[in-house]
């Protein structure tokens, strides 16, 4: 299928690995010019090549900052120039006990997982709108639906993300810009394998064991890839999801055990 995208511009955040990189590959495989941030220099070029090598003729920039702060913001946004797809990223906040959370850690959270991705939409959704075409996705988790005890920070700061955007993809969808949450369940990169690396470490157990011990209890029998999601993300920028708008999509291999 044709997602209708190529010659379009997208700024993918946080996009040197994991699922950022996933997204900001799959965008460029159906011919969309990326511009991709993460505050690692190294890793986001050795991630810009790796994009050019699999979709030549698509421009690839890269900007090294943090995004959540108002400078890194800025930067991403002046190079990326027009922009038709944002796809919001950043690191998740860090596991622990709500006790030890003072106001410090929930500015912190608040600040990348709530307040980043809403002043990314404000800056560029007015100038979808006048040209009629735009695609905001962002990438959260699947603890908005099914919140992990340890992932408080993260509860919080992410469902704030969410009744913003239930609200302001109804006031933008006359204009052709759809604005939805892609909530990732358990995905084999980076991030998780620290998480599980930490916790067996924690244990004394495997680290093998316990990825196929984690894996067996997800409905599909395994951990999600990065390409997989970015191929859904693609799929929620194209013109063929234009009437899907102010959705939480669930990509969790079956893992959330409810009926709605
Ligand atoms: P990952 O493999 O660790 O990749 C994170 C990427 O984001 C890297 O490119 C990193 O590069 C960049 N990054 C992190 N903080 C940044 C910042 N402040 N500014 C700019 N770039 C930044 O993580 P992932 O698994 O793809 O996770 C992506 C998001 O999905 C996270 O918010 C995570 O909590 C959430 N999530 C993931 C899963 C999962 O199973 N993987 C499940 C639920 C939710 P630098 O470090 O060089 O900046």
């Amino acid at each position: 299928m044709d997602f209708g995208i190529k010659g379009r511009n997208a700024l993918v955040c946080a996009a040197s690995k994991g699922l950022g990189f996933g997204s900001a590959l799959a965008l460029a495989k159906e011919g969309v010019n990326v511009t991709i941030t993460a505050r690692g220099a190294e890793t986001l070029e050795a991630a810009a090549k790796q994009i050019r090598a699999a979709a030549p003729g698509v421009t690839v920039k890269t900007v090294a900052g943090d995004i959540t702060t108002e400078a890194g913001r800025a930067e991403a946004l002046a190079a990326a120039g027009t922009i038709d797809i944002l796809v919001n990223n950043a690191g998740g906040p860090p596991p622990g006990d709500f006790h030890d959370w003072g106001r410090e850690e929930w500015v912190k959270a608040v600040d990348a997982n709530m307040i980043t991705p809403i002043l990314l939409i404000k800056a560029v959704v007015d100038g979808m709108g006048e040209r009629k075409f735009g695609r905001i996705v962002n990438i959260t988790s699947s603890a908005v639906k099914a919140p992990i005890p340890v992932l408080g920070l993260s509860n919080g700061a992410r469902s704030g993300l969410h009744g913003f955007v239930a609200g302001v993809s109804r006031q933008v969808a006359k204009t052709g810009v759809t604005i939805n949450n892609l909530l990732p369940g358990r995905f084999l990169t980076d991030r998780l394998k620290g998480t599980i690396g930490a916790q067996s470490k924690k244990q004394g157990a495997e680290l093998e064991a316990e990825f196929g011990k984690i894996a067996a209890t997800i409905p599909a029998g395994r951990f999600g890839t990065a390409e997989e999601f970015g191929q859904v993300c693609a799929f929620m920028c194209s013109v063929q999801a234009a009437y899907m708008t102010g959705q939480n999509v669930l990509l969790d291999g079956g893992n959330y055990p409810g009926s709605f």
